[in-house]
């Protein structure tokens, strides 16, 4: 096994016993690998023990993966933000956009995905934490987005996702996510159906399963440190 397959065994465990403690199901919670910084030899190994979804930053870099990668069946999630002149190739190469975050860049990406893909699967990011440099819708104007998101021919909206702040400990981190789970279910009673809140990451993926969440997002843990910081 190699070192990426191995720590892919261990994230799989802690999401399991997460789960767990939870008085959750295992299946519940997805795993998506954040190969980001990393090589398309990283991802294939990771392949290699199972994983078939990663989520990228950086169009360009992903966008060169995808391309090298094309002959696997492999999910790829957008997870960075999106500026305006990006957006049709997000729409031609992602399978998902996690970042949805304003009706113009959700209008471009529905308009410019090609017509023999299926729709674009996308989340809103939302602010849960009014970190004032910080991507994400704030939580009152969640809804109203949601819904016109919902309209738009070529998007499946799936659900919400949100980056707060790292805590320091266990029971913040849960506060916060708690406001992404509450503003999920709000939507959901509202009528949209939504199936997926992804949230949680290498540090504080098990703060995110006891607090709802269906999709967590783990970078490091499974590829090691990565050399040049990303936001
Ligand atoms: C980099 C990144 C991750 C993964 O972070 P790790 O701490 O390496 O697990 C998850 N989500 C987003 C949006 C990221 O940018």
């Amino acid at each position: 096994m190699t070192t990426i397959q191995d720590q892919l065994q261990q994230v799989r465990q802690r999401i399991t016993a997460a789960c767990q403690t939870a008085g959750r199901a295992p299946d519940g919670v997805a795993l998506l690998a954040v190969s980001k910084t990393f090589g398309a030899d990283a991802v294939t190994s990771a392949w290699q023990a199972g994983q078939l979804s990663f989520g990228e930053n950086y169009i360009q870099e992903a966008v060169e993966k995808i391309t090298a990668l094309r002959d696997l069946p492999l999910q790829w999630h957008c997870i960075g933000p999106i500026q305006s002149n990006k957006t049709r190739l997000v729409a031609e190469h992602f399978d998902w956009v996690q970042t949805v975050d304003r009706l113009k860049i959700a209008q471009r990406l529905s308009a410019q995905r090609p017509p023999q893909l299926p729709p674009l699967q996308v989340c809103i990011q939302v602010n849960v934490d009014g970190g004032p440099t910080k991507s994400g819708v704030t939580p009152d104007a969640a809804l109203a987005l949601a819904q016109e998101v919902a309209t738009l021919p070529r998007l499946c909206l799936r659900g919400l996702m949100c980056i707060p702040e790292p805590a320091t400990d266990f029971v913040t981190a849960c506060a916060l996510f708690a406001r992404a789970r509450a503003l999920f279910d709000t939507l959901n009673q509202a009528g949209l159906a939504l199936d997926t809140l992804s949230m949680g990451m290498s540090a504080d993926l098990e703060a995110a399963v006891a607090s709802g969440s269906t999709l967590v997002r783990v970078g490091s843990a499974i590829f090691g440190q990565r050399s040049y910081p990303i936001g």
